[in-house]
């Protein structure tokens, strides 16, 4: 009935300002926002963790004993 509380598009609030999120700036509200969270990355806002020990987990390599190579 009333459709005005439908959100077809549940879109996210954009995580910069937390306006509601437009698809064609997704995931943001708008470019300049868009740009905002750019200049974050660049600046090194966000961390990303780049150690490869955390990707490998649970699956230790064992070490292989060399095979005896006999002639
Ligand atoms: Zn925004």
């Amino acid at each position: 009935m009333t459709d005005d509380t439908t959100d077809k598009s549940a879109a996210k609030p954009c995580p910069i300002c937390g306006k509601p999120a437009i698809a064609r700036y997704r995931p943001f509200c708008s470019s300049r926002c868009a740009d905002v969270d750019l200049h974050r990355w660049l600046s090194g806002g966000y961390s990303i963790p780049g150690s490869t020990d955390e990707d490998e987990d649970g699956d230790e390599v064992p070490l292989v004993p060399r095979t005896p190579d006999e002639r």
